[in-house]
């Protein structure tokens, strides 16, 4: 049974739909992050899901109960937003309990609960502090303690990590890992930061529109992206558009604009349809092979336009017959290439992904 079951679920705002039949099932102690742009209906979801906000249509079960109609206090979910929303006037302590006391837990379970989450969390020490006098990593972790405190069924994150700066996301990021490890609890985190998503998750669902384009471990969607859309927003994609023809070895190649060919595997390939069909291919930057300008190499003729250092790897955009410039990267420390250099860009077959075509798409 699912812990989270939404059907076809819906929500207008008089003409204007924020979320449109999202249907989407969350296994008992998954994490599953919800990604997509601004306006795209996260919160939206979160809301109806916690029950703040009532569907226009479609259902929600947890657990196999259906909830639908049922307020929110009685869904037994724990909510994180992006502002803290802590009592400003209570101690680290008393906004922890406030859950327990709201729910009239005996005082010796508060004390035994509220010191049980205070540890997990390490906040032992910052007990008497007001949020006034909290880092705003330490605040995040107070926020998380008060949503866990009460053993909720569900977690909700709504960009929990958005105001904080990257090292403390970084850190409030670990602290959910562990925290999730520890306790099971089904969790589904809202943000926009792909990183984050890929990171943290054992399944992404990708919105945009109100509209759900893909489900899928980060893997999948990453490396399998269900559209355009999934793939420009998980990280830096090129586009190459071209016709399958057969290769003499057996299997396909795209050919591209001038004639260059790029050899496919079958399996990345499987909507592909006929040879003479037009595709797009995803080629991400940090797979490509950029070899010597030599007539007998593999691949796409171009000359290094930019070259950008960035530490860890560089980036290079090329510019070839194609409209928009090719975007490389290479790790190879010795590997320097400078603006105006001809050098050929090549993928291995296994890491070009043949976007399904609409018509093609079941
Ligand atoms: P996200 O969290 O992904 O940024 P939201 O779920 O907040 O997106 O919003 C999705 C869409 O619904 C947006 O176009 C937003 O303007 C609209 N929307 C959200 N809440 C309301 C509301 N209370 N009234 C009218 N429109 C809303
Ligand atoms: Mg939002």
């Amino acid at each position: 049974m699912s812990a989270i079951a939404l059907d076809r679920l819906s929500k207008t705002f008089g003409r204007s739909v924020a979320l449109r039949d999202l249907t989407l099932d969350v296994a008992q102690g998954e994490f599953l992050t919800i990604l997509g742009p601004s306006g795209s209906g996260k919160s939206t979801a979160l809301s109806l899901i916690s029950g703040l906000a009532q569907p226009s249509s479609g259902t929600i079960h947890l657990a196999g109960r259906d909830v639908t109609q049922l307020a929110p206090a009685r869904r037994n979910i724990g909510l994180v937003f992006q502002s803290y929303a802590l009592f400003p006037h209570l101690n680290l302590r008393d906004n922890v309990a406030f859950p327990l006391r709201v729910r009239k837990t005996p005082a010796a379970d508060v004390t035994r609960r509220v010191d049980e989450i205070i540890g997990l969390l390490r906040l032992g020490g910052l007990e008497d502090r007001k949020p006034s006098q909290l880092s705003g990593g330490q605040q995040q972790r107070v926020a998380l303690a008060r949503a866990l405190v009460f053993g909720p069924d569900i977690l909700l994150l709504d960009e929990p990590m958005g105001a904080l700066d990257k090292k403390l996301r970084e850190d409030v990021q670990v602290e959910l890992r562990r925290l999730h490890k520890r306790l099971g609890t089904t969790t589904i985190l809202v943000t926009h930061d792909q990183e984050e998503a890929l990171s943290l998750s054992d399944r992404i669902l990708v919105l945009a529109d109100g509209h759900a384009e893909q489900v899928g471990t980060p893997r999948e969607v990453y490396t399998r992206p269900a559209n355009a859309f999934v793939a420009g927003f998980l990280g830096t994609a090129n586009q190459l558009r071209g016709r399958l023809r057969p290769r003499d070895a057996g299997g396909l190649e795209l050919v591209v604009d001038g004639g260059h060919s790029l050899p496919l595997s079958l399996p990345l390939a499987p909507h592909a349809g006929a040879a003479g069909a037009e595709v797009v291919v995803i080629a991400r930057p940090e797979t490509a092979r950029i070899l010597p300008d030599d007539p007998s190499s593999p691949g796409i003729p171009g000359k290094i336009r930019d070259a950008i250092y960035l530490g860890t790897h560089a980036r290079y955009h090329v510019e070839t017959s194609f409209e928009e410039p090719l975007i490389v990267s290479s790790t190879d420390p010795r590997a320097r290439h400078a603006p105006g250099d001809p050098v050929r860009i090549g993928w291995s077959p296994d890491d070009l992904w043949v976007l399904p075509t609409p018509a093609s798409q079941p």
